[in-house]
């Protein structure tokens, strides 16, 4: 059996490009085997991405359509991507996708993956220019976030590196950040959650490699956590972005296998060889 599949995707309906339609016809016929929908849950803050109350049930009865369209030949589960500064009830879906894309002190908020001039503000007005000190905090509300709200997946880990491609933001070797990943992910660990190697910032916004580096994966194998492939897609042709280079990538970190969301008759997430 094919063991393709993406836990992580987005429609038309908020900040995708592709309706849920299209992109399951899309891996449907790319032989996917299952796969996920993840609607940004709302937000307890102002952002452009999530979803408006209002959309909740559109979105909803257009995933389950789908899925019905589909049954027996793909299984696609109702998921959510929440946030740390979203809310949402999960009793309404299949699974939880966990992320966290700010850093927020005293009511004010700023994208991890925004816009790298207000991260550089932010970096400079809060931490005196001490772009190691702003990201072991983003590690730690991640954390902090994993721990207590215990989503299915915490998906990708170290998103901020992408505003920091030219390098000037912060350095990723710097020990505090490294030290304050590792502590992450013993928190996410703890929460039970399956970490996701995110392959959408590849095809997305022209990342080397899937999210998260190779030093928090091999780490993340060592404490015994497992894995599962999401291509955060946004754009139906996209569906399968980096997933020719995905296993070897986790491979190399150690892995034997992974995870993915289950087929018809199988659990919500099974385990499979990577061979
Ligand atoms: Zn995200
Ligand atoms: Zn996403």
């Amino acid at each position: 059996m094919s063991n393709r599949s993406t836990v992580h995707a987005h429609t038309n309906l908020v900040d995708g490009r592709s309706s849920a339609e299209v992109m399951a016809q899309t891996a449907f016929e790319k032989g996917f085997v299952s796969m996920g929908f993840t609607e940004h849950a709302p937000q307890d803050i102002p952002g452009h991405w999530e979803m408006k109350e209002e959309l909740r049930p559109v979105y909803i009865a257009q995933v389950r359509k789908v899925a019905k369209e589909y049954e027996g030949r793909m299984r696609i589960h109702l998921g959510i991507e929440r946030d740390a500064l979203a809310h949402e009830d999960r009793s309404l879906y299949d699974y939880v996708l966990g992320s966290n894309h700010y850093l927020y002190e005293d009511g004010q908020v700023c994208a991890a993956d925004g816009d790298p001039t207000a991260l550089r503000v932010w970096r400079d007005t809060r931490y005196g220019g001490d772009g190691g000190a702003m990201v072991a905090e983003f590690f730690r509300l991640s954390g902090k976030y994993a721990e207590e709200y215990r989503p299915d997946v915490f998906a990708h880990f170290d998103l901020i590196k992408k505003t920091n491609k030219t390098g000037d933001l912060y350095n990723p070797e710097d020990p505090r950040v490294i030290d304050a990943g590792f502590q992450a992910l013993e928190q996410i660990l703890a929460s039970g959650a399956l970490l996701e190697v995110n392959t959408g910032g590849m095809a997305r916004s022209g990342q080397p490699r899937p999210y998260p580096d190779p030093v928090y994966l091999k780490r993340w194998h060592e404490m015994g956590g497992r894995v599962i492939v999401g291509s955060d897609c946004h754009l139906a042709t996209q569906i399968d972005a980096g997933f020719d280079m995905v296993d070897e990538y986790m491979r190399q970190a150690g892995f034997r296998t992974a995870w993915r969301l289950g087929s018809f008759g199988e659990d919500l997430f099974v385990e499979y060889p990577l061979d």
